[in-house]
């Protein structure tokens, strides 16, 4: 049986649990397919910048206790250079700081919040668009079984690797040039603040930079490199320098993980959508300077519920709005990307 509904996003991200509130506050059916089971763990850093807690408070409420990792706010990134002498970025001018949290809660927490229908273990595997309507071919992962739905409106929110991105421009899609980002998490010690986020930006350590923070004890570090490049010798430098400097001391494995990025963010080449199938967060290219992607996936997860409301209403084209809706956000990639090249001075995507 074909299931219908008014807007159909893939990915619970925060980008999709935005787009799925702002769309329930204006009264549209929606459904949020993942194809993980929830709550799902994500690679991340779990920093919530400011205006990442702006939108959380606004359309979500005060982000929960049981969210938070320990210490439970960051007083600023702290950038290493490679003679051993840092500067601070401040989270904030006045407050604690930024919230320190575990993703796999606050994306949890968020998509429960949007308040849509969600079905996890449920992969989209193909869709046909036409003028009016979606269909999209979905498989749930847990119950073997396919799945058919029908949408007036596609929303991906899939992150870098984006199925329906590649099948709407397979020519762009060829385009892009990818970085791979590798985090650790181990049982251990250190002798560095846990209070600060920190990014080490010799190129020795990683081709886009290499961090390091503390959550509930655990020692986080990871790099990013071109894909394609051997990523291993840049960590052995990473974790020996951490061992020498800063007395890491590793005793238990706990998580190892990886994931894809691409250059969308840094060239600029955003891919908006087309027609009735609108793209948000990093699957449309929106990621700031060292990583920071939760606040514009929340903000262009607004703007697609605001330019799909708005075409219903108008007649106007939801891509066109949906553009104009973004043109700041897009503005605010490519500044940030400029001031992190100016911070490292380097490229921070030499890809
Ligand atoms: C190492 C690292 C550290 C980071 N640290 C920070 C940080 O501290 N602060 C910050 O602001 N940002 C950080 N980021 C960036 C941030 O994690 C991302 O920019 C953000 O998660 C993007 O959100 P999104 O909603 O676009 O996609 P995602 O959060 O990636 O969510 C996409 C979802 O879509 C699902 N999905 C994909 N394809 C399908 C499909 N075909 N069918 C069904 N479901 C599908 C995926 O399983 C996933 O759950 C970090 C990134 C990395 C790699």
């Amino acid at each position: 049986m074909t299931v219908k509904y008014d807007v159909v996003v893939v990915g619970v991200g925060p980008s999709g649990a935005a787009a799925a509130r702002g769309l329930v506050n204006k009264g549209f059916k929606v459904l949020v397919i993942e194809k993980k089971k929830l709550p799902r763990y994500k690679i991340c850093s779990g920093i919530i910048f400011k205006k990442s807690q702006e939108i959380t408070n606004n359309y979500f409420g005060e982000i929960p206790h049981s969210v938070y990792a320990s210490p439970n706010f960051l007083k600023a990134a702290r950038f290493w250079d490679h003679n051993g002498n840092y500067i601070d970025w401040p989270f904030s001018k006045d407050g604690d700081g930024a919230p320190n949290i575990w993703r796999s809660e606050y994306d949890y927490w968020l998509i429960e919040n949007s308040l849509a229908d969600v079905w996890d273990c449920c992969t989209l595997i193909g869709f046909t668009a036409s003028a009016h309507y979606v269909s999209l071919e979905c498989y749930h992962n847990a119950r073997n079984e396919k799945k058919e739905i029908t949408c007036k409106y596609l929303i991906s929110a899939e992150g870098s690797l984006s199925l329906i991105r590649a099948r709407l421009d397979p020519e762009f899609e060829k385009s892009l040039k990818w970085f791979v980002a590798y985090q650790n998490y181990y049982e251990g010690h250190s002798d560095i603040d846990p209070y600060f986020y920190h990014g080490f930006l010799d190129s020795q350590y990683g081709d886009v930079y290499a961090w390091f923070n503390i959550k509930d004890g655990l020692q986080i570090f990871g790099t990013a490199v071109k894909k394609g490049v051997k990523l291993s010798s840049y960590l052995n430098n990473y974790t020996k320098m951490l061992e020498s400097k800063f007395g890491l001391r590793l005793t238990k494995l706990v998580r190892k993980v990886g994931c894809l990025g691409n250059d969308m963010c840094t060239t600029g080449r955003f891919y908006l959508g087309k027609r009735n199938v609108l793209l948000v967060g990093e699957s449309a290219g929106f990621l700031n300077a060292f990583g920071e992607g939760i606040s514009c996936a929340l903000s262009t997860g607004l703007s697609a519920a605001e330019a799909i409301s708005k075409s219903v209403s108008s007649g106007d084209d939801t891509i066109a709005l949906y553009t104009e809706l973004t043109k700041q956000e897009r503005r605010q990639t490519a500044v940030s990307w400029k001031l992190g090249a100016r911070i490292a001075g380097r490229n921070l995507m030499p890809l």
